[in-house]
């Protein structure tokens, strides 16, 4: 799929087999390359659809057993999941303009009861579903269904044996897996060793590192900081190209590989998306440029706007000036990574991993 963003003119191409996704610069008058970063689109190229509003398992404790602070208090907050209606019209909207969604939400999305319904309809679309679960509930039974359907699945590090047994169901049916690890004061020993001791489990796709956010049930008191010799230990690993290999980041890392990792090319940095090419919908249809931004600050309700519309509001352009030099410390202004990083997370200064936030929070 190839696609020109009209209004910031430069070009995206997506390949919805492989996930490869490539941006161009912005484009000169005579359709060259020129040497500008674009900085945004003018509709999101990746949306994360919070399908699930609740989660049973939450609500059992099984996030709490494995050590994962949810930050989308599912064992707290009881909400009515998306509506089918309300998916199709997203997927209606998103077609031809937006290449994948990442399923989620407040709970495993295959526990949604149109779960099937919606993967279907997604890539009949042209728009790629993939998801992130548990593995708690997984029916081994509409796996079929998923391969055919889906770009790839994230497994939850939930250290139990139904994470194992998810990860082996998905790999014997030749589906892209991930894993997602939440990368925190509790557990960055067990990332350590992981990497060290080349501990992935084989036939994974990638380890993807999240950082943990204090956000939902998430406690300030497991916030990785810059300072911490763990944290420039793990960082540092990912000097390795072999080690780069099996592993991949959410971008709200980009501060502390641009510290720790120096070896790794500019080229390869993507930092917070949140707002410029991506954005989060809420079980009750409302768009945020973050799936982190849980007091809803810089929400618009799908209801009663486009997201074309809501992308372009005035609340997102609100959360957009903060990448901007609004409120970063003067460190910032002269950083000579500024572009690369563009001063970390426009909502927590808290999780920037780099020594101009240590006095901030
Ligand atoms: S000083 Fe600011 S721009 Fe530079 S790496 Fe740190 S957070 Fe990013
Ligand atoms: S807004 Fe913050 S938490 Fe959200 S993707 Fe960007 S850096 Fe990460």
């Amino acid at each position: 799929m190839n696609y020109e963003d009209p209004i910031f003119k430069y070009r995206v191409a997506f390949n919805p087999n492989t996930g490869v996704y490539i941006r161009t610069s912005v484009l000169g008058p005579d359709g060259q390359q020129t040497e500008i970063e674009p900085f945004r689109g003018e509709f999101p190229h990746l949306l994360d659809v919070g399908i699930m509003g609740h989660c049973k398992h939450g609500l059992s404790g099984k996030c709490e057993q494995s050590g994962v602070e949810c930050y989308q208090t599912g064992n707290r907050k009881f909400e009515p999941h998306m509506t089918f209606e309300h998916f199709k019209s997203l997927i209606d909207q998103c077609r031809g303009r937006t290449f994948q969604i990442a399923l989620g939400g407040r709970g495993d999305p295959d526990q949604h009861p149109d779960f099937m319904k919606m993967i279907k309809y997604a890539r009949e679309n042209d728009v790629v579903p993939n998801f992130t679960t548990s593995g708690f509930g997984l029916d081994v039974n509409i796996l079929a269904d998923v391969k055919k359907y889906c770009g790839a699945v994230a497994v939850s590090h939930y250290k139990s044996n139904y994470t194992q047994r998810a990860i082996q169901a998905l790999l014997s049916h030749g589906i892209k897996t991930n894993i997602h690890f939440v990368l925190s004061n509790s557990s960055i020993d067990e990332a350590i060793e992981w990497i060290e001791n080349k501990k992935i489990p084989s036939g994974i796709n990638r380890v993807i590192f999240l950082l943990h956010k204090p956000v939902g049930n998430g406690q300030m008191s497991n916030t990785l900081r810059f300072n911490s010799p763990k944290v420039k230990r793990f960082y540092s690993l990912f000097n390795q190209e072999e080690n780069c290999q099996v592993a991949g980041f959410d971008t709200c890392t980009a501060p502390a590989l641009i510290h720790y990792a120096p070896r790794i090319q500019k080229a390869a940095y993507d930092t917070c998306e949140g707002g410029r090419y991506s954005a989060y919908v809420t079980p009750d249809f409302k768009l945020l440029p973050c799936s982190f931004d849980a007091e809803q600050n810089f929400a618009v309700d799908l209801k009663e706007n486009t997201v074309e519309a809501a992308f372009n509001s005035i609340e997102f352009d609100c959360y957009r000036m903060r990448f901007e030099g609004y409120d970063h410390p003067e460190k910032c202004a002269t950083c000579s990574d500024v572009e690369l990083c563009k001063g970390g997370c426009p909502l927590m200064k808290s999780i920037v991993i780099c020594d101009a936030f240590e006095q901030a929070v």
